[in-house]
C-alpha cells in the first residue's frame, strides 16, 4: 500500500551525475521506500542552454546503475506529470500571473549593468548583496511603455517583512529575518521560471510531502517558503543534510578526483560498493555492522540521524567496500562484470572457455580492490599479456633461484597434468626435492609463472595454467640472463 508520503530528487540535466547528488537520490528513495511512499524523478531543466537529452539519459542510466528506481519521471508517466520543467511552462505562467494579478510580485525592468553596479556599492559597504526594489511601485502607464518600447522585464517576487521559521528534519529549528531577502526573481526576462519559483509550484502540484536536499539550498528554502505562504498553500516538511567535503574541507570536487557515479562505475566500482559507502557519510548504522544491502538500509536508515556536521570523502574507505562486495560476488556474476574489462585490453571474450575464465575470476577475486585492475594480471592467464616485469626479472637473475627452478622443471616435466587438488602437494614435494622453502621457493616460481611479484595465491593460480604452460613460462625464465 502506497502512503502519503512523496519525495523527488530534481536534477538539472547539465552535466554527470555527482556522487553527491547521488547521495541526495539515495536518501529520497530509502525514505520513500522506509515510509511506503513514492519517488519521483524530476528533471528541472529550464536552462535550455545548459540542459541536454543526453545529460537526462546519463543519469537515469547511472541512478540505474545504482540500484535507484523511481514511481515517477520522464520516463514512467505518473499522475502529477509532466516530469520535465521544460514542459511545465505554461503552469508557471499561470501561477505567475495569479501572484502578479493579487500584487505579489512585479515586473522589474533593471538592466544587467545597474543590478551589477548596485551589487557591487552593497559589497563594498560589507552589505549582502540584494535588489533595492528600484521597480517595486512603478506607475501601469511606464511599465506599459518600457514594454511597448521593447523592454523585456522579469518578474520579481514582493519579500514583506517578518521572520520566516520552519523546522528543518535535520538541523531543527531554523529562523531567517526576511529583511535579508531582496525582492528575488521569480520568471526571467525570457519567460522562464526561475529555480525557486519553479521548484516551488511543481512540488505542490505533485504534492510532495518532504524535500530532501543538500544543505547548499538551506538559503533558498526561506524564498520557497514565502512563496507557499503568499500562495496559501502548505510547505513540504524540509531536510537539508550536510554536503561531502573533500580531505581539504572544500566541498568536493574534481580536483579532488572522481566526482562523477559513472567515472566510479568505469573504474570498477559495484553499485553496492558505492550504495553502501554514501549512505555511511554521515551515518553509522545502528547495528554497528557497516556494510548494508539495500533492503538493510531501508530498515535502518532515517534521515533523522544524519550527523549535522559534513562527512570527509575518504577513497580507501570506499575501496574497502569495493573489494568485500567483490569478494562476495559468485564466479559467475563476477566474471560478468570483468569481462568489459577483458575486451578492452583486447582479449576476446568469446573465445575463452567460460568455465575457465569463471575460475580466473574466483582466484582474482581476493585481489581486485576494483575491477579494472584486472588488467594488471591479464599477464598471468593470456599468453599474449605475458612478460617478465622488473621486479620478477631481478629475481630470476639470482643464481640460486635459478637453480631452483631448474630442478622444479625437471620434476614437472616427469609429473602428470596438475589439478587444483594436487597443487599443494605438488609444491611440498619442489620445496623438499629443492631444499629451499617459504619465500624463498614462491618468490622465484611466482616470478617465472606469473612474471611478476605479487599477485593471486600461487596455489589456486597454477593449475589454471597447465602443466605446458608452466614448463613454457620456467624455460623462458630459465633463458633471462
Ligand atoms: N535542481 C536543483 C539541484 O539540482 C534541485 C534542488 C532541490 O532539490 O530543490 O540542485
Amino acid at each position: 500500500m502506497t502512503s502519503n508520503i512523496r519525495v523527488r530528487f530534481a536534477p538539472a540535466p547539465t552535466g554527470l551525475l555527482h556522487i553527491g547528488n547521488a547521495r541526495t537520490a539515495l536518501f529520497n528513495f530509502l525514505f520513500a521506500r522506509r515510509h511506503q511512499g513514492t519517488f519521483v524523478l524530476r528533471i528541472e531543466d529550464t536552462d535550455l542552454e545548459r540542459s541536454t537529452n543526453a545529460s537526462i539519459d546519463r543519469i537515469i542510466e547511472d541512478l540505474t546503475w545504482l540500484g535507484i528506481s523511481w514511481e515517477e519521471g520522464p520516463d514512467r508517466e505518473g499522475a502529477h506529470g509532466p516530469y520535465r520543467q521544460s514542459q511545465r511552462l505554461s503552469t508557471y505562467r499561470e501561477l505567475a500571473d495569479r501572484l502578479c494579478q493579487e500584487g505579489k510580485s512585479y515586473k522589474c525592468f533593471c538592466s544587467e549593468e545597474r543590478l551589477e553596479k548596485l551589487r557591487k556599492e552593497q559589497l563594498s559597504k560589507g552589505k549582502m548583496p540584494r535588489y533595492d526594489g528600484r521597480c517595486r511601485s512603478l506607475p501601469p502607464e511606464e511599465i506599459a511603455k518600457m514594454e511597448s518600447s521593447g523592454l523585456r522585464p522579469v518578474l520579481r517576487f514582493r519579500v514583506g517583512r517578518g521572520s520566516i521559521l520552519f523546522e528543518d528534519l535535520i538541523h531543527g529549528k531554523m529562523s531567517f529575518d526576511s529583511a535579508g531577502i531582496g525582492d528575488f526573481i521569480m520568471v526571467r526576462s525570457d519567460g522562464m521560471a526561475a529555480y525557486n519559483f519553479a521548484c516551488v509550484m511543481d512540488d505542490h502540484l505533485m504534492h510532495i510531502s518532504h524535500v530532501i536536499r543538500g544543505e547548499d539550498h538551506l538559503s533558498n528554502t526561506p524564498r520557497q517558503i514565502l512563496l507557499y505562504q503568499a500562495l496559501a498553500w502548505q510547505p513540504p516538511i524540509f531536510a537539508h543534510h550536510p554536503l561531502i567535503l573533500g580531505p581539504d574541507r572544500a566541498p568536493l570536487s574534481k580536483r579532488h578526483g572522481a566526482t562523477a557515479v559513472s567515472q566510479y562505475r568505469d573504474e570498477g566500482f559495484l553499485p553496492e560498493a558505492l550504495q553502501n559507502y554514501l549512505i555511511l557519510l554521515g551515518w553509522t548504522p545502528p547495528s554497528g555492522q557497516e556494510t548494508l544491502a539495500l533492503e538493510k538500509m531501508v530498515e535502518e536508515f532515517s534521515i533523522q540521524d544524519l550527523s549535522r556536521s559534513a562527512p570527509i570523502y575518504n577513497r580507501k574507505k570506499l575501496e574497502w567496500l569495493n573489494s568485500y562486495y567483490i569478494r562476495e560476488k559468485g564466479e559467475g556474476p563476477l566474471a560478468e562484470m570483468v569481462a568489459p574489462y577483458l575486451q578492452r585490453a583486447g582479449i576476446q571474450i568469446d573465445q575463452i572457455d567460460p568455465q575457465w575464465f569463471h575460475q580466473i575470476c574466483g582466484v582474482l577475486k581476493e585481489n581486485l580492490v576494483i575491477l579494472s585492475q584486472v588488467e594488471e594480471y591479464l599477464g598471468i592467464f593470456f599468453d599474449e599479456k605475458f612478460f617478465f616485469d622488473e621486479g620478477a626479472q631481478a629475481i630470476l637473475q639470482d643464481p640460486k633461484n635459478r637453480q631452483t627452478l631448474h630442478s622444479i622443471l625437471g620434476a614437472l616435466e616427469d609429473s602428470s597434468d596438475i589439478t587444483s587438488e594436487d597443487q599443494a602437494s605438488l609444491l611440498r614435494q619442489w620445496g623438499k626435492k629443492t631444499g629451499r622453502k617459504g619465500k624463498d621457493l614462491y618468490a622465484p616460481l611466482r616470478a617465472a609463472m606469473t612474471g611478476k611479484t605479487k599477485g593471486p595465491e600461487l596455489v589456486k593460480t597454477l593449475p589454471l595454467l597447465g602443466k605446458e604452460r608452466m614448463i613454457r613460462r620456467l624455460k623462458m625464465a630459465l633463458e633471462i640472463s
